[in-house]
């Protein structure tokens, strides 16, 4: 699960400071996918930036897997975000001179998999998101939907308990963003990672099992 706590964030100092989270409290369960819905400039990013150890708090606690992460240097802050987090970018950031298969197995040989291990989650993922018959293309060689289907299982590929995605699918189609929240979705219920979702989409912020937005830097229950 994922626990933030008191999480105090601003940024800038004097009269330029934006305060954007003062004192926000969320649960996300494993199991339970939480949608994110707030306007732009909210503090969306910033929250799941928190919340996947990619940035840290001025204040308050941030907890995954019942680790108080404020405790934890630099190192162990790293160590901790490979071994449990999976985050889906706003744009995919693949890396464009390798296929989709090695996009995939890529986080999984940092984390010590063989190259036969890493292979086969891979093509398990890329199937389970209905992009296996492209596992040889590049980046370049998918469609906007597909790009973000390979995101999401290199995301999901060492097993995360936190998954983390800002606005999967913004830039796609709607029936595009369909297809893709719904292997997200699949994916989360299937590994019981606790998700945390950024999207304007309100249609799909509806399918998750709670909405959450952001007022005056807290973190609020939401019903659209
Ligand atoms: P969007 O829907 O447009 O992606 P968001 O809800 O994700 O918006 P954030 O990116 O979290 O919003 O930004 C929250 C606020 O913090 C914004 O007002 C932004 O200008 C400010 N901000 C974000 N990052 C920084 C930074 N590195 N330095 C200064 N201000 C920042
Ligand atoms: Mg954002």
């Amino acid at each position: 699960h994922l626990i933030l706590s008191g999480v105090h964030r601003h940024y800038g100092t004097g009269d330029t400071m934006v305060r954007v989270l003062e004192a926000a409290d969320l649960t996300v369960q494993s199991g339970e996918l939480v949608a994110l819905v707030a306007p732009s400039g909210a503090g969306k990013s910033t929250l799941l930036h928190l919340s996947g150890l990619l940035e840290s708090p001025q204040g308050g606690e941030v907890e995954i897997i019942g680790i108080k992460t404020s405790q934890l240097g630099d190192r162990g802050r790293t160590q901790l975000r490979r071994s449990t987090v999976g985050y889906v970018y706003q744009f995919h950031h693949l890396l464009p001179e390798f296929t989709a298969l090695e996009n995939v197995s890529m986080p999984q040989l940092i984390a010590g998999k063989s190259p036969r291990e890493a292979e086969a989650r891979s093509m398990e993922l890329l199937d389970l998101l209905g992009v296996g018959p492209r596992a040889s293309h590049r980046p370049a060689e998918l469609s906007g939907g597909e790009q973000q289907r390979v995101a999401i299982a290199r995301a999901a590929a060492n097993h995360p308990k936190v998954i983390l995605a800002d606005e999967p699918t913004g830039n796609l189609d709607p029936e595009t963003s369909d297809l893709v929240f719904a292997a997200l979705r699949s994916l989360i219920k299937n590994e019981g990672a606790a998700a945390l979702i950024a999207t304007h989409n309100h249609d799909l912020a509806r399918r998750a099992d709670r909405i959450v937005t952001l007022k005056g830097g807290l973190v609020v229950p939401h019903i659209l």
